[in-house]
């Protein structure tokens, strides 16, 4: 057994031709995630005890002829900003390194309920903001495809476990990009799905009108096996959509003669570079298989930005109250005062980015601004959900870049905030919108470097997603 070319599918046949079991499986997994992770520093934690009896329990279940569920014996490793219960979940932040959740994040119940076994947490930016993973508190995570450049942000170690091969599926978190943009540093399939698709009780709010759980895999057909498993209402979490979860894998063998694809023209203004030729490519081969390809509009793309990073920071800044020393975190232990407790605990605790997002959202939030800051970003917000639904009433669905370039060195961006927060152009106009998106794997540049290719569909229209993903896939779309 490969653990690290292994496919969902290919584990299920492995486990009822005998081939291996999945306690064996895991154990492999676990002595090659604990073997490799020096070199990218992907995973925080690694969970043997649980990972090890969720495999005996599913070694249980077939041997007594019972059904371990449609994730059997794969070993997948979760975001650590999705709680799992006795299992240290720090957000990659100084405030939280000794935090041990008290229950699990509905979306990692389900993983277990389906017979996954969690390999451990997995690194990210400090409360998943960032575009780099260069925000840990516990040091940046590299690429596995370039060990000299980032795996993308925030999910980077999410995405790196599933390039490296140490996981064969991860559970993620997207607010501006977060899954997209690192699947396409690292080569792998991300999935944002329609907000509201997967709950989000037990993942650790940062901008809960933007938040996502979604998947990371080696390929489309896992993405959409991960996502049958975690999408769904929850009476835990009210934003929690009520529409019924199809088989997305339905989608999968479905071609795509026919499918009308638009093409935003504001994404591909001034993108002359290896990553534009990859995204030409890619489209060739859809024209190939049938799509029809047209020119169409998103107007309001160039606020994208502006607007979610004031949306954004005002809701981390009232999220991230909660971290003040009282309950969760650390309290930084020479204060005297109640008041110099939180200051102290907060000062210490929060990295450079996050008080920067603290300040910036306090600021947009504060009597006097919020109508000319706050107020204005949620109109270009609804603004731009307007721009899609006008696209998706001539399109199926559309196609753009995920991110303008593809996996950058290490510092590289660093020190100029708005340089980092540009790599997010392509992304968060989907995130504001609320639409499912995906990055699924477009070749490379002639430096190696993977390109992901972003499909974008109407709300809950991931089966025509998956199905455009899977065909391209199947054409050959990840080699091009
Ligand atoms: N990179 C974006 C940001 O820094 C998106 C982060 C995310 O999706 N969690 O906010």
């Amino acid at each position: 057994m490969n653990v690290a070319s292994l496919t969902i599918s290919q584990i299920r046949d492995g486990l009822r031709a005998k081939s291996f079991s999945a306690s064996e499986l895991a154990a492999e997994a676990l002595r090659l995630a604990a073997a490799e992770n020096p070199k990218t520093n992907a995973y925080l934690l690694l969970s043997d005890e649980r990972a090890l009896s969720a495999a005996a329990r599913v070694d249980q279940q077939l041997a007594a002829g019972q059904d371990p569920g449609p994730l059997a014996g794969v070993p997948v490793a979760v975001k650590d900003v999705i709680v799992t219960k006795g299992l240290r979940t720090t957000c990659a932040s100084r405030l939280l390194e000794n935090f041990i959740p008290p229950y699990d994040a509905t979306a990692v119940q389900r993983l277990e309920q389906a017979g996954a076994v969690i390999l451990g947490k997995t690194n990210c930016d400090e409360f998943a903001m960032g575009s780099s993973n260069e925000n840990s508190a516990f040091g940046p995570v590299r690429n596995p495809v370039a060990p000299d450049r980032v795996p993308g942000g925030s999910s980077g170690g999410s995405a790196a476990v599933v390039a490296q091969g140490t996981a064969v599926a991860s559970l993620g978190s997207d607010t501006g990009g977060s899954i997209r943009q690192p699947a396409s540093f690292c080569g792998v399939v991300g999935v944002t799905p329609t907000y509201g698709r997967v709950s989000r009780y037990g993942l650790v709010a940062f901008a809960s009108s933007l938040d996502h759980i979604g998947p990371f895999a080696r390929n489309v057909h896992d993405a959409a096996l991960m996502l049958n498993v975690i999408a769904g209402r929850d009476p835990m979490d009210s934003t929690s959509a009520l529409a019924p979860v199809p088989d997305y894998r339905a989608a999968l063998q479905q071609d795509v003669r026919g499918m009308k694809i638009g093409i935003p023209r504001e994404y591909f203004e001034g993108l002359r570079n290896e990553t534009a030729d990859q995204i030409r490519k890619g489209l060739d081969l859809l024209r190939a298989q049938g799509c029809e390809i047209v020119d169409v509009s998103l107007p309001h793309t160039s606020y994208a930005i502006a607007a979610y990073y004031i949306i954004c920071t005002a809701e981390a800044s009232s999220n991230l109250a909660r971290f003040d020393g009282v309950r969760y975190t650390f309290r930084a232990p020479e204060a005297k005062t109640m008041l110099d407790m939180y200051n102290l605990t907060r000062g210490q605790g929060f990295g450079a980015e996050c008080k920067r997002r603290i300040m910036l959202g306090t600021y947009v939030l504060s009597a006097g601004y919020y109508d000319a800051y706050y107020l204005k970003a949620q109109r270009v917000r609804s603004l731009i959900a307007r721009d899609f639904q006008q696209a998706f009433s001539q399109v199926d669905a559309l196609i753009t870049p995920v991110s303008p370039f593809p996996a950058f060195k290490l510092s590289e961006k660093l020190a100029d905030p708005m340089e980092m927060y540009l790599s997010d152009i392509y992304t968060i106009t989907g995130s504001l919108a609320g639409i499912p998106c995906m990055s699924v794997p477009c070749g490379a540049t002639s430096e190696g470097l993977p390109v992901g290719m972003q499909i974008l569909t109407r709300h809950f229209d991931e089966p025509g997603m998956f199905r455009l993903a899977s065909s391209f896939e199947r054409a050959g779309g990840s080699t091009l």
